[in-house]
């Protein structure tokens, strides 16, 4: 690896910086995401930094079954953030669709739609199963090699059992 390629990796591991976007979700996922940004759980120790917008983002955090009417919205703001790119896929309605699987309103999980990296099942889900998701997440950006293979799927009573 070139030695710009290695900078542009490490700082990126160092700072990725997210954007949260919810595409149906009933907005417990999304009280949970905040709760891991903020101090009390404090995803910024990892230098993770929360964006407004999708052009400066690394990451895709996404809350929520896929709507009909988000769905082009979705597919724009992914294609607004530059490369690499990567989706995480936040509580089970996101990885699956979850309990509005089969709504004539509803599309389905995130990955009907766009590819995802990481996927954190949950109802909602837990801030310690979002900072594992993300923490190995980055940990595959970093040693491609050594890490899990892309997507990861995180297991939520796995992550509790440790206490992280
Ligand atoms: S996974 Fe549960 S908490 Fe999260 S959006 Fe779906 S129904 Fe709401």
């Amino acid at each position: 690896m070139g030695l710009i390629k290695s900078l542009v990796t490490w700082s990126r591991v160092k700072s990725p910086w997210v954007i949260h976007f919810n595409t149906g979700a009933c907005n417990a996922c999304d009280i949970e995401i905040v709760a891991s940004i903020t101090p009390k759980f404090d995803l910024e120790r990892f230098g993770v930094q929360l964006k407004g917008t999708p052009r400066h983002a690394d990451v895709l955090l996404c809350s929520g079954p896929v709507t009909r009417q988000i769905e082009s919205r979705l597919k724009r703001v992914y294609e607004q953030m530059s490369n690499p790119k990567f989706v995480v896929a936040i509580g089970t309605c996101a990885c699956s669709g979850g309990v509005f699987n089969g709504c004539y309103n509803v599309k389905g999980g995130i990955d009907t739609v766009i590819p995802v990296s990481a996927y954190i099942p949950g109802c909602p889900v837990r801030p310690e199963a979002i900072i594992d998701g993300v923490v190995k997440l980055l940990g595959s950006l970093k040693n491609p090699a050594a890490a899990p293979k892309l997507p990861i799927t995180i297991d939520p009573a796995g992550v509790l059992e440790k206490g992280a």
